[in-house]
């Protein structure tokens, strides 16, 4: 059975504001009457998912700029839910973190500021007083940063406290990114989408977005919400999936002429049975990348051959 996850946005109008981020987006496109997700409200989202779904604190907003949002990951830990963090630190505190040690997590990510100042996050005292009370917590998973190069102060701090950190590429959000803005301030260049073709296939079709009104959004790169699949008030956990958008979004996946957001997207992958083929067998633990590359090298050497053999046929007619 597949892994269904649904990331909360706890809050909409996140203060962290990120170059590489479209909040003007999800701002602009967001009706809900509250921009800060209620308690009572989330405890009546979370009654209605399963508890096999991994429940991501993430979304489009730092989660812990919600003053509720240690309640609400205690609460989904207490229903049973895998929990899922990515977070700045902006908004948490260290008693927050006293009650995040005690919890286990399916992941628990820090997202770092980057060199070029692209994050409006203090790296002060606290910002390092939080850090380490985190490292020494044990709980974080993965540290990462976007662009060319790390914070130099947090680099050089990570450095002295054995943590590793991934860079991640700057993408322009399946076209909701002001990729002009990013140029003006960054360096680093922005991954787009070269329209992808033919069939397409995607997981994160069943890694959904929550917004505090209820509503349920395809994925992390609907930012301008143009696939709303349900609300969490009125519709069924369930009711998502057989809605006609998401049945538009599938069906989008299949027909190249499909308008759905997924064509204007880097994270799409060939819905083809011979990439699936070969992005399972990329996928098994331990041996899979291996097998992966000597199935392919394989296919380099006896395409010649087959040419041959076609040719060789051809010509004894
Ligand atoms: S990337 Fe995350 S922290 Fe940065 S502005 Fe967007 S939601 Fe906020
Ligand atoms: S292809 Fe992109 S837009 Fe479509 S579900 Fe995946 S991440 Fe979302």
């Amino acid at each position: 059975m597949k892994v269904r996850h649904l990331e909360i946005t706890t809050m909409v109008g996140c203060r962290v504001a990120c170059v590489y981020c479209p909040q003007d987006k999800i701002s602009h496109r967001y009706f809900g009457a509250d921009r800060m997700m209620r308690y009572d409200d989330f405890k009546t989202y979370i009654e209605k998912i399963p508890k096999r779904v991994v429940v991501h604190f993430t979304g489009f907003a730092e989660p812990f700029l919600n003053p509720r949002c240690m309640d609400m990951i205690e609460y989904a830990a207490r229903r049973g839910h895998p929990i899922y963090i990515s977070t700045t630190l902006a908004g948490m505190t260290r008693e927050d973190i006293r009650r995040l040690s005690k919890l286990a997590y399916y992941e628990f990510q820090i997202h770092l500021p980057s060199a070029e100042k692209a994050m409006n996050l203090a790296i002060n005292d606290k910002y390092f007083s939080l850090l380490s009370d985190l490292v020494t917590a044990g709980i974080i998973t993965d540290f990462h940063f976007h662009g060319n190069e790390v914070h130099p102060v947090v680099g050089a701090w990570l450095r002295q406290h054995a943590a590793d950190f991934a860079q991640f590429q700057i993408q322009d959000r399946a076209g909701n990114l002001n990729t002009e803005k990013v140029k003006a301030r960054m360096s680093t260049p922005v991954t787009t989408a070269a329209k992808p073709n033919g069939k397409l296939r995607c997981d994160r079709i069943y890694q959904n977005v929550l917004l505090p009104n209820g509503d349920v959004v395809l994925c992390c790169m609907d930012w301008s919400a143009e696939h709303v699949l349900g609300n969490l008030k009125r519709d069924r956990f369930e009711d998502l999936y057989r809605s006609e958008t998401f049945r538009r979004v599938l069906r989008g996946l299949r027909k190249p002429g499909d308008d759905i957001l997924c064509r204007t997207c880097t994270v799409a992958q060939s819905g083809a049975v011979r990439d699936r083929l070969k992005t399972a067998i990329h996928n098994v633990p331990g041996i899979g990348p291996l097998a992966a590359q000597t199935l392919s090298q394989l296919r380099q050497v006896t395409r010649p051959l087959g040419r041959f053999v076609f040719h060789a046929s051809r010509a004894s007619r």
